[in-house]
């Protein structure tokens, strides 16, 4: 297998191309190609010398992954892709259009966010998540992170349109992948390529509290999500196997590093099932836990997935939520579920179905 050409950061594309003979300024045409013409084949670069072009044909891979299937949903807002990896594992990517929404999720009219993956399966085996309860087949590489964005930017580019936002919340724990999450955004990030601003990149996290100090550390302009879903440790451990590893506590702490180092807001990620963490006393609890930290709580009702028994909270039970928080100065937005007729809702992501 050839090294996909995506796996390659500026810096790295010039040392491959001056180890061919190239001159320097060949990297950023090839770099222009692929993130500015979203070309996908060596043959595409006519910039480029021919001999050059046989010696990228030759080494490299154009692809990483194939679009296997797609699914749009009925609203025409959501569309979900299964791409096939090139060990044949899958991932899916899901894009979001924010066109005919109005009244809810303010201010995001307009936006094309993409929710991408970072693994194949996940390890954290999280029970009301479809991914988790897969298991965790492997990383994915910065390059194959990459390439799910660029199949989506290459779509909407035909229409005259941009990925807007990008959210690593598609299979896979991003920090559990930390380097090579990284190393994509910066790669999409670059300003002589996507240029897409970090600022529109969500990276949500399962509350890994090392990599959620190393990213406090590094002081990046990316936003950050943190999946609580409960405000008890033996509630929360019950649902994520990862608290019996670090409890609330310690990712709260973790959270105030990170505001403190950033003066950035966290967000809590709630996925509220019924008679498990909506109850008012879940709710007061959590507006307890949270007092004093710059954060918002987006809650969403449950998605169903086969693995799991829970349901979703009823919509007036949602309100009285995040009324509860909001009473105690926790700003909370119950989002809007989307894409569930094709499965392609927070959580709902695997790629149980072989194609
Ligand atoms: N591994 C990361 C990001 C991927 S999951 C994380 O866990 O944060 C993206 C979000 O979907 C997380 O907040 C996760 O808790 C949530 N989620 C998982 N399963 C869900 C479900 N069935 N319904 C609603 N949200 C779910
Ligand atoms: Fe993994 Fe996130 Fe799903 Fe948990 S919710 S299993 S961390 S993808």
């Amino acid at each position: 297998m050839s090294a996909l050409i995506y796996d390659y950061n500026p810096e790295e594309l010039s040392a491959l191309l001056a180890d061919w003979g190239e001159p320097a300024y060949r990297s950023r045409q090839i770099w222009d190609g692929l993130f500015r013409h979203f070309w996908q084949s060596p043959s595409e670069f006519t910039t480029l010398p021919k001999s050059l072009r046989e010696n990228l044909e030759n080494n490299l891979n154009f692809m990483g992954l194939e679009p296997a299937r797609y699914l749009n949903s009925a609203d025409g807002q959501t569309r979900k892709t299964l791409f096939r990896l090139e060990d044949g594992q899958q991932v899916e990517a899901v894009l979001m259009r924010y066109d005919d929404i109005t009244g809810k999720d303010e201010g995001r009219q307009g936006r094309r966010t993409l929710c991408i993956s970072t693994q194949a399966g996940c390890a954290m085996g999280c029970s009301f998540c479809a991914t988790g309860q897969m298991g965790f087949k492997r990383h994915l590489s910065s390059g194959e992170i990459v390439a799910q964005v660029m199949y989506y930017a290459r779509l909407l580019n035909d229409i005259g349109e941009k990925v807007t936002n990008i959210v690593l919340m598609g299979m896979g724990e991003p920090f559990h992948n930390y380097d090579n999450t990284m190393k994509a955004i910066d790669c999409l990030n670059d300003a002589g390529g996507y240029n897409l601003g970090a600022r529109r990149f969500t990276i949500s996290t399962v509350g890994l509290v090392p990599e959620i100090r190393r990213f406090a550390d590094e002081n990046r302009q990316i936003n950050l999500a943190v999946s609580l879903h409960a405000s008890e440790d033996e509630v929360r451990a019950a649902m994520m196997p990862i608290n019996k590893k670090y409890n609330i506590d310690e990712v709260l702490d973790a959270c105030r590093y990170y505001i403190q180092k950033t003066n950035r807001r966290v967000s809590f990620e709630w996925a509220l099932i019924r008679g498990i963490n909506d109850t008012r006393a879940q709710a007061s609890r959590l507006a307890a836990r949270l007092q004093g930290l710059l954060c918002h709580v987006n809650a969403i009702p449950l998605n169903p997935t086969t693995g799991y028994q829970g349901q979703p909270t009823d919509p007036d039970k949602a309100r009285q939520f995040k009324e509860t928080l909001e009473r105690s100065g926790i700003p909370c937005s119950i989002r809007m579920r989307r894409g569930i007729d094709i499965q392609a809702g927070c959580g709902q992501l695997a790629s149980r179905t072989q194609v």
